[in-house]
């Protein structure tokens, strides 16, 4: 029988460099695999559909939930998110690990599907540079990043309900330390 696979959850404030960080990780471990959410919010220019979200309309997301497809989901910035569940069961039959890159809302409803699942909060070195890493990816209108600072503060309030907190200040060190979390 195949040993069973691992549930990483990585949360942390949008603009923290969640996915910075995942996208250096991804290439480094052949056994480690994304999940892939779906979303109501529309495609940023260059997102593709199956690729980076599965982008749906609220009522194609809202049939998701009732037929009980989704791992867990939230309404986040005024757009529903959730992580699909049947690929994430099969990857995790097969002996891979998967990870989670979602909100704090959604990170918390993971444990009462999968109890043991290894939650992980990414912290900014400050709100003053959490505001600049937004501000500097340049692909949000200003209404979004303003509510996505609102949000913040109340996802900072609650970093020490998770298993590990990790510091996304110089990239190379959070990165090491991520491994390190997952690996050992
Ligand atoms: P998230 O996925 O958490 O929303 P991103 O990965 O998109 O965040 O990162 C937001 C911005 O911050 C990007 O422009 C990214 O290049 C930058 N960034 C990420 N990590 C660091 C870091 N350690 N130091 C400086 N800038 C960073
Ligand atoms: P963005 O619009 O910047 O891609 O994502 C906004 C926020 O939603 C980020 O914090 C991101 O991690 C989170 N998110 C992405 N996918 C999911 C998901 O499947 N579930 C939940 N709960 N949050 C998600």
């Amino acid at each position: 029988m195949t040993t069973p696979g691992k549930l990483i959850v990585l949360t942390g404030p949008s603009g923290v460099g969640k996915g910075t960080l995942v996208r250096s990780l991804l290439p480094r471990h052949q056994n480690l695999f994304l999940s892939i959410s779906a979303t109501t919010r529309q495609p940023r220019p260059g997102e593709v559909d199956g690729q980076d979200y599965f982008f749906k309309t609220r009522e194609q997301f809202e049939t998701m939930i009732a037929a009980g497809e989704l791992l867990e989901w939230a309404e986040y910035a005024g757009n529903y998110y959730g992580t699909p569940l049947p690929p994430v069961k099969t990857q995790i039959q097969q002996g891979n690990f998967v990870i989670l890159e979602i909100e704090v809302i959604g990170a918390n409803q993971v444990k009462e599907i999968y109890a043991d699942a290894l939650r992980i909060f990414i912290l900014p070195p400050s709100f003053e540079e959490l505001e600049q890493r937004l501000r500097g990816r340049g692909n949000d209108p200003e209404a979004a990043i303003a509510k996505r600072l609102v949000r913040a503060k109340e996802e900072l309030a609650m970093s020490h309900e998770f298993d590990h907190e990790i510091v996304n200040d110089d990239l190379e060190t959070a990165l090491t330390e991520l491994e390190k979390v997952i690996f050992s």
